[in-house]
C-alpha cells in the first residue's frame, strides 16, 4: 500500500495497539504542539529519511543524538518518521 505524505493533523490511528494508556494521549498532544510551533516546512537541520530509518531500525540502541534531538523539535521529521515505522511494521509482518 502506497501512501502519501498527507498533511495529517492525527497520528492516533497510526500508534500501534499495544500503546500504553495515556501514552497516545501523551504523543497526540506533543504532536500537535510540534505541528503548531515547529511545522519546519523548508527542512531546515533534518538529518534526513536515512538516519530516521535507521531510528526505525535501532530502536534501543540508537545513539545518533542529533537525530534525536531535531526530532523532538521538528514535526516533518515526525511525519517521515511515523510513516518510515508503518512501513517498517508492514514488512516485519510479511516476513514472520
Ligand atoms: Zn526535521
Amino acid at each position: 500500500m502506497k501512501r502519501k505524505p498527507a498533511r495529517r493533523e492525527s497520528i492516533l490511528h497510526e500508534l500501534p495497539p499495544d500503546v500504553a494508556p495515556g501514552e497516545a494521549e501523551f504523543i497526540e498532544g506533543f504532536y500537535r504542539w510540534l505541528k503548531a510551533t515547529s511545522p519546519n516546512p523548508r527542512r531546515i537541520g533534518c538529518p534526513g529519511k536515512l538516519a530516521l530509518a535507521e531510528l526505525v531500525v535501532a530502536e534501543s540502541k540508537f545513539e545518533d543524538a542529533y537525530t534525536l534531538k531535531h526530532i523532538g523539535e521538528c514535526a516533518a521529521c515526525v511525519d517521515d518518521l511515523t510513516e518510515l515505522r508503518l512501513e517498517y511494521e508492514c514488512m516485519n509482518k510479511v516476513s514472520k
